[in-house]
């Protein structure tokens, strides 16, 4: 029997740190069953580079937004900018887009303007909007409860918010990807959050580069030139594994949950 394709809901394989092994994963990932992937920018400088990759890989969705960690490099004209890639790439997303207070040298008041306007974009052309949040949780929900959100949802990648937020989330159309990231052992909260989200709500990413799984239960473990741990998008299976383990399923019925969900989010 065949198994059931997979689909990275969150990732940046346009990004220079994966260029060593570009050409090998490209035609590697399919051939484990990688269905789509969605590709997401971070800034302007890197959506020409988003949409090259999406124009040479069929299988690459493309997503265009501005990273609460960059916001501060916008030109005077990102906004006019980014719409012209969203013209320019219809079925496109807008991501990844957000908060973050984390980050050293964080301008709150710069990335909530940015986010809110991206959001506002998104909602008014009915597109996917991913978004990244860090430390900023009723930041983030005083803006998704009364900002306007995109009819078909949004997604918060790598869900590292309370459980207790979970529910006004998911009232608001939220669904949540599920990261290899979570297999380290501190992050038993998030397991049990995603143990227990509604299946339909699920989705599956990597965030490669970023965001790796712990090292013993890394099949691919990959480093930067400074000996730093890379995530290597391969990992995607391992996250979809973890998944079907913890919500007591096989990865087979998750992923077909999992396309269900991809397919009606990411549609064009
Ligand atoms: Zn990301």
């Amino acid at each position: 029997m065949k198994s059931a394709p997979l689909f990275d809901a969150h990732n940046h394989l346009h990004d220079a740190r994966l260029l060593p092994w570009r050409a090998d994963f490209l035609a590697e990932l399919p051939a484990l069953g990688v269905h789509r992937a969605v590709v997401n920018g971070t800034r302007e400088g890197d959506w020409p580079t988003v949409a090259a990759l999406a124009a040479q890989v069929p299988w690459v969705l493309p997503s265009f937004g501005f990273h609460p960690w960059h916001v501060n490099e916008r030109s005077a004209g990102w906004c006019e900018t980014l719409l012209h890639f969203l013209d320019a790439h219809p079925g496109a997303g807008i991501g990844e887009i957000g908060l973050d207070r984390w980050i050293e040298g964080h301008d709150p008041a710069a990335q909530a303007e940015c986010f809110h306007t991206q959001l506002a974009i998104a909602a008014e052309r009915d597109l996917p909007a991913t978004i990244h949040c860090i430390r900023a949780w009723g930041a983030l929900w005083d803006i998704i409860r009364e900002g306007a959100v995109s009819a078909r949802g949004f997604l918060l990648h790598a869900y590292g918010g309370p459980a207790e937020m979970v529910r006004g989330f998911l009232a608001r159309g939220a669904y949540f990807s599920f990261s290899p990231s979570f297999l380290h052992e501190r992050k038993s909260a998030q397991r049990e959050i995603f143990r227990t989200l509604p299946a339909e709500r699920i989705l599956v990413e990597t965030d490669a580069p970023d965001l790796a799984p712990p090292p013993e239960k890394n099949p691919c473990p990959i480093t930067d030139g400074n000996g730093k741990p890379l995530n290597h998008p391969a990992n995607i299976v391992v996250a979809y594994d973890a998944l079907a383990t913890i919500r007591g399923t096989t990865r087979d019925e998750l992923a077909s949950v999992v396309e269900q969900n991809f397919t009606l989010f990411f549609q064009p």
